[in-house]
């Protein structure tokens, strides 16, 4: 069987244009490649082209949510807040695209359908929602952790009257919410920075809460020029840190135990990290919060005093209470959450007493009574980290689906590639690291296009990882996620677990053992040769 009988039309397909698409292309097309990428929004910026809801922002530091690779532009562009938002990370991602020419490879508002391997070509051939086929030598993903959104699963949603939106499928056009009636269901990331940011604009706001979050506030501020200044003279510093840290973040990791330090010095610590906001309560204070129960136990009742000091309501304070370690599930940050549950207007709906069973034409309907709202936002979260691949149609040796493959959960090497699945290459895919964004997907984007620049090298034309990486990847990341607070994340609805979702394969979806960990073993890969890779000149030599 000849590989390439027939000339593909690409060398490479990117999905995605957010920023693990965005560099992939770049990275791909500065190799020699021939890329087309395409992304179902209609412009560059991946999720944040969707997430436009009130009050979307990034949690990550704001040095840091961006790209280091060239000097000039970590010169020039800087955000104006700490935890930059929707708006100015948008801006960003359309200044990449312009910025390094990558719009012409770009086919927007298209949808890939289907990416199947024909083993008589050695091809990938795509099929897409405007009726495009086309062929590529390499598929590269960049399909992000949230793209695919959920609703509740229950009857007469097209019945209610009123006006519905999901967070992550917000209009470009505002939503007036000045006297109005607002349901929101969810208390994820999205819901809470919903809730704490039009709380002031709604006449009534009722919050439906299936698990409450521990959620600190943001620490967000303008950035100061002279913080600029500063990060610019000491990138490679801040790039140091970035890559050291396990969530990739500018900061040293702390060496001292929260169960070993006195309650008066702890409780200091704690609040001053609360104060900084974000993650800095889990980063900055102790090293046992993630490892060691009787730390995080600690944490978690500091936490519940703190929510009660703000909630004036007894009652309310104890519903908004997690009873799930911090860190079991992605903790949000959002400014005046809790502080919202004061206002005469704000009523919480604890659905796990109080199921949600329908909607109607006024309102929601639960299993003790209606609630008439004039709009009703779904924050309900997402077909998270596998979503975006299993709503795709991806067929790899021998028909193989990935769905099969994946019915138990995602089975990758270090997140990057799947057997039987040849020259099939993922940013942030599956299995990847849960960290910090840009610099996961810098790191990605050019190990994907070292690996190929090898495998022109070595005459190799078909590489996937072995059956037997798979398994090891898989098992370790299943151990480092039962050796952390993470192990309780199927107790608390975790989407890191697959267990947001009812039927969802219950398997950790992602990488805890860190962007730092994660980074080191693809540079020892790449090394090594890609020891656990199969590489072969012909598609039949595939095992
Ligand atoms: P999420 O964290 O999955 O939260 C979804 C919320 O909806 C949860 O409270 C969930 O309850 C609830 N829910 C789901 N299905 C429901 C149903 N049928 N009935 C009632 N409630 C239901 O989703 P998200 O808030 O959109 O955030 C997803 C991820 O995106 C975040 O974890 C984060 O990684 C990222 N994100 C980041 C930021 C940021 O950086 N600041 C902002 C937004 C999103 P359960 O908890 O019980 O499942």
């Amino acid at each position: 069987m000849d590989n390439f009988s027939a000339a593909p039309d690409v060398d490479a397909v990117v999905i995605g244009a957010g920023f693990s698409g965005l560099y992939a292309t770049k990275r791909l097309r500065d190799i020699g490649l021939a890329v087309r990428a395409f992304d179902a929004a209609d412009g560059v910026g991946g999720v944040w082209t969707w997430n436009r809801y009130p009050g979307a922002r990034t949690d990550s530091l704001h040095e840091t949510y961006c790209f280091t690779f060239d000097k000039d532009l970590v010169n020039e562009w800087s955000y104006t807040e700490i935890h930059p938002g929707q708006a100015e990370v948008l801006e960003y991602l359309n200044l990449i695209a312009d910025r390094f020419d990558l719009r012409r490879h770009y086919t927007l508002t298209t949808t890939v359908t289907s990416a199947v391997f024909d083993e008589a070509t050695g091809l990938w051939n795509f099929l897409t929602d405007k009726g495009e086929s086309l062929t590529a030598k390499y598929f590269v993903t960049g399909l992000g952790l949230v793209s695919a959104p959920i609703l509740p699963n229950v009857p007469g949603l097209e019945e209610f009257e009123g006006e519905v939106y999901h967070t992550s499928r917000w209009p470009e056009t505002p939503v007036e919410f000045d006297g109005k009636r607002v349901a929101v269901i969810g208390t994820g990331s999205s819901g809470v920075q919903f809730v704490s940011t039009v709380v002031d604009q709604a006449r009534e706001l009722t919050v439906f809460q299936r698990t409450p979050n521990w959620v600190a506030p943001t620490g967000n501020r303008p950035v100061t020029a002279q913080e600029i200044e500063e990060i610019r003279a000491n990138h490679d510093e801040v790039c140091r840190l970035v890559r050291n840290h396990p969530a990739g973040w500018p900061w040293e990791m702390v060496d001292r135990k929260c169960v070993e330090t006195p309650a008066e010095v702890r409780e200091a610590m704690f609040e001053e990290a609360w104060e900084e906001g974000g993650f800095a309560l889990l980063y900055k204070t102790f090293s046992d919060l993630s490892t060691d129960k009787a730390a995080n136990d600690i944490v978690c009742a500091w936490m519940a005093k703190k929510i009660a000091s703000i909630v004036e309501d007894p009652e309310i304070a104890k519903k908004l209470t997690p009873t799930h370690p911090y860190g079991a599930k992605r903790p949000p940050a959002a400014d005046g959450y809790y502080q919202a549950f004061n206002k005469s207007h704000v009523r919480l709906v604890d659905i796990k007493e109080e199921p949600i069973t329908g909607f109607t034409k006024k309102g929601i309907r639960t299993s003790q009574g209606e609630f008439e709202v004039d709009v009703i936002v779904m924050a309900t979260g997402f077909d998270a980290i596998t979503g975006a691949f299993t709503r795709m149609d991806i067929r790899g040796v021998g028909g193989k689906e990935l769905n099969d493959h994946w019915s138990e959960g995602p089975l990758t090497y270090l997140g990057l590639g799947v057997a039987g699945f040849p020259n099939m290459f993922m940013v942030a895919g599956p299995q990847s690291p849960f960290a910090n964004l840009p610099p996961g997907a810098q790191e990605q984007g050019n190990w994907i296009a070292d690996l190929i620049v090898h495998m022109r090298e070595n005459g190799i034309e078909f590489v996937q990882p072995t059956e037997q990486a798979e398994i090891e990847w898989t098992k370790h990341l299943t151990e480092v996620a039962e050796s952390l607070m993470t192990r309780y994340g199927l107790e608390a609805n975790s989407w890191f677990a697959g267990a947001n979702i009812e039927g969802k394969p219950r398997a950790f979806n992602v990488y805890f053992g860190g962007h730092a960990a994660h980074t080191d073993l693809c540079a020892a890969e790449a090394a090594e040769g890609y020891p656990h890779f199969e590489k072969v000149a012909k598609v039949a030599e595939l095992a």
